[in-house]
């Protein structure tokens, strides 16, 4: 069996195998998306996220079909003039250069990989609309934590916060009522196959979505709102997925529990890689360092030695990404990966790399 820790797609619930079968017996995969047992499936679905993620009533649910149609939405939906990026990697970065495409005047401010971010110097431009952040880059295991996140919605006044929690949805129990906007794919955190992604909305968001009527896109955020006031979606929906996130969400513990397991787990592998001297954290600062993606940076041959090495037995490491992807690599640290796995993994690198 492979141990799969690759930040995304990453580990699927093993117990996926056996909702496909059901889907297919069940007869769940081609349900038209009018029907009423898909809209009781849409009803069951949002109620489980809401209570499993630990979601605000009040707050809105979507489905998309990944985080970068997400960035778009945005742009389109949210943005009139412009939208102000704070990114240190590459997730952050790409969408920035998305929103831009769309909304051209739109501002970005790039922070250091080891410092929070200056919320009390920090000049949000006046015509943004949209403040926009990555809790989890992906990219280089960096995350920004539950007080900037509050800080920066204090500082937003006018502005709608969004937030991109791609990598942590599902993991972290993020304080939804301290941002507007969050969205993540569903092949990370939440251990399932990729195609899907899910967006929240605070009411103040729909509110300002309202106000635009911004109704050019197939995914626009009031078409997406009035087609779920009946639970259904604006064009043919990814059912099985759906189907699958249901019943893993119902399989899954409270995400106060579960983030309590991550946060202590990641802790056991930055203090497990401490004493190791030829590769170590790239993230040293612990106020910035990712709970769901342990990025370790050494020489590039070594990088190359140890994955190859761990394929070999049967561990599949994460490859660096963007600028770090030659001298780095990536550990996911996701629910779905078992305590047992770790233990699997360390005891692979205490034998050949100590
Ligand atoms: C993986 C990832 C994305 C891209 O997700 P897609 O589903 O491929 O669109 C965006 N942002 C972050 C932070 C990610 O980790």
């Amino acid at each position: 069996m492979l141990l799969n820790f690759y930040p995304g797609p990453s580990k699927i619930y093993p117990e996926v195998r056996q909702y496909l079968t059901d889907a297919y017996d069940g007869g769940v995969i081609n349900i038209p998306h009018r029907s009423e047992t898909f809209m009781q499936l849409m009803r069951a679905t949002v109620n489980s996220l809401k209570k499993k993620l630990n979601i605000p009533h009040d707050y809105y649910i979507f489905f998309t079909s990944s985080a970068t149609e997400c960035w778009e939405i945005i742009a389109q939906s949210f943005t009139f003039s412009q939208s102000f990026h704070l990114y240190n990697g590459s997730f952050g970065q790409k969408w920035f250069e998305y929103a831009q495409k769309i909304c051209s005047e739109t501002q970005a401010h790039e922070f250091p990989l080891e410092e929070l971010i200056d919320t009390a110097n920090l000049e949000i431009p006046e015509d943004a609309e949209v403040v926009c952040i990555t809790q989890n880059e992906t990219s280089n295991g960096t995350q920004i934590n539950a007080n900037t996140i509050l800080s920066l919605y204090n500082k937003c006044k006018d502005q709608l916060l969004a937030v991109d929690a791609t990598s942590s949805m599902a993991g972290l129990n993020l304080k939804y009522i301290k941002a507007d906007i969050w969205f993540a794919s569903v092949q990370k955190c939440f251990g399932l196959p990729p195609g899907m992604a899910v967006m929240v909305c605070s009411p103040r968001a729909l509110y300002r979505a309202k106000k635009l009527d911004e109704k050019n896109h197939y995914n626009s955020v009031v078409l997406l709102y009035e087609k779920m006031l009946n639970y259904q979606t604006s064009y043919t929906p990814n059912t099985l997925n759906l189907y699958l996130m249901y019943r893993v969400l119902e399989q899954r513990e409270l995400i106060k529990t579960i983030d309590q397991q991550l946060v202590q787990r990641a802790q056991n592998l930055y203090d497990f890689f401490e004493p190791f001297t030829q590769f170590r954290p790239l993230i040293t600062n612990p106020e910035v360092r990712s709970n769901t993606v342990i990025t370790l940076h050494g020489h590039h041959k070594l990088v190359e030695d140890i994955k190859k090495n761990a394929a070999a037995n049967n561990i599949q490491l994460g490859n660096g990404y963007g600028k770090w992807a030659r001298d780095t690599f990536r550990i996911a640290n996701f629910p779905a990966n078992t305590d047992t796995e770790f233990e699997i993994l360390k005891d692979f690198f205490s034998r050949n790399y100590n």
